[in-house]
């Protein structure tokens, strides 16, 4: 049982109390250091999920991990105690709007409110308590082409990361790139775009739109490999092209998310980057993150 996993080795970054947050808020007249604390909470009863405690002394705040005698008894003794955080490196923030079950939102409280501290203790929506230990979120890349505004995948991601309880701290770094920008890498008098849909006209050519079928002319695509597979169809032949699939777009490091035309309805797993389809559902985007980070951070779990 998670509840069970042992508080006192909570180590690494991103730490976060798991589930049954096992969170207890003390206020004390002692030191806030190890052999106080020690000294102050040794033998004293904690309830049976307690295992963590949040430590005051006056504006000071430190935490702490506890082991207890035994899990079964409604209370048991504190057998052992860690000291999580020192008082100089935490902070105790008040965020009613903060939703302390959401990892990524204890970092972004932290790196808000309290950039530079080790240990962040949020008080915050239904007046529930939580930390965070190191906030180092992971970043993604979030490819894709724009418009629509705002860029679907980056808002789809950002709409999960909102609600994600079994996710790090994550943090996007948007890679869109501009359908217009992408059409003048090829200079032409015709362009034809996927669909009219979209409201992009590009300046000192004319513009055609696939979707409505038009007449052929001699003109520049600037779409997919599937709006090329659609121009075959129509015309019997494939056309001059400026390929805007964020999938085959290369540069930089770290973790992707990518969409890509061809897929229809599953996800795919690409070395470090996972591609959803161009449709992609909020699920699919979780998966997608789920995946990243079982990649990227293999290691976290909720303390
Ligand atoms: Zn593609």
């Amino acid at each position: 049982m998670t509840e069970r996993r042992e508080a006192l080795n909570a180590s690494g970054t991103n730490v976060v109390p798991g589930a049954y947050r096992g969170v207890a808020v003390a206020s004390v007249g002692c030191e806030l250091d190890e052999a106080s604390l020690r000294r102050h909470f040794l033998g004293l009863e904690a309830y049976r999920r307690t295992r963590f405690i949040v430590v005051r002394n006056g504006a000071e705040t430190a935490l702490v991990a506890v082991q207890k005698a035994s899990w079964d008894p409604l209370f048991s003794p504190i057998t052992a105690l860690r000291l999580l955080v020192d008082a100089s490196e935490c902070v105790y923030l008040e965020e009613p709007d903060v939703d302390t079950s959401i990892p990524g939102a204890l970092a972004r409280a932290a790196r808000t409110h309290a950039p530079g501290k080790r240990g962040v203790v949020v008080q915050g929506r239904y007046s529930h308590v939580s930390f965070i230990i190191d906030p180092a979120p992971l970043r993604v890349t979030v490819r894709e082409v724009v418009p629509p505004y705002p860029p679907k995948l980056l808002d789809q991601a950002q709409h999960v990361l909102d609600v994600a309880e079994h996710l790090p701290p994550i943090e996007l770094v948007p890679d869109a790139v501009e359908l217009d920008q992408l059409a003048r890498s090829r200079t032409s008098a015709n362009y034809l775009l996927p669909c009219r849909g979209g409201g992009v006209s590009i300046q000192g050519a004319t513009t055609d739109y696939l979707d409505e079928r038009p007449d052929r002319r001699e003109w520049t695509l600037v779409g997919c490999e599937r709006s090329q597979q659609i121009h075959e169809w129509f015309y019997g032949e494939r056309a001059e092209q400026v390929d805007i699939c964020p999938r085959k777009r290369v540069g930089g490091t770290g973790a992707v998310l990518a969409k890509c035309c061809l897929l229809e309805t599953d996800l795919e797993v690409d070395d470090d980057r996972v591609i959803v389809p161009w449709g992609a559902t909020l699920s699919q985007v979780s998966e997608a993150l789920t995946i990243l980070t079982r990649e990227w951070e293999p290691m976290w779990a909720p303390a």
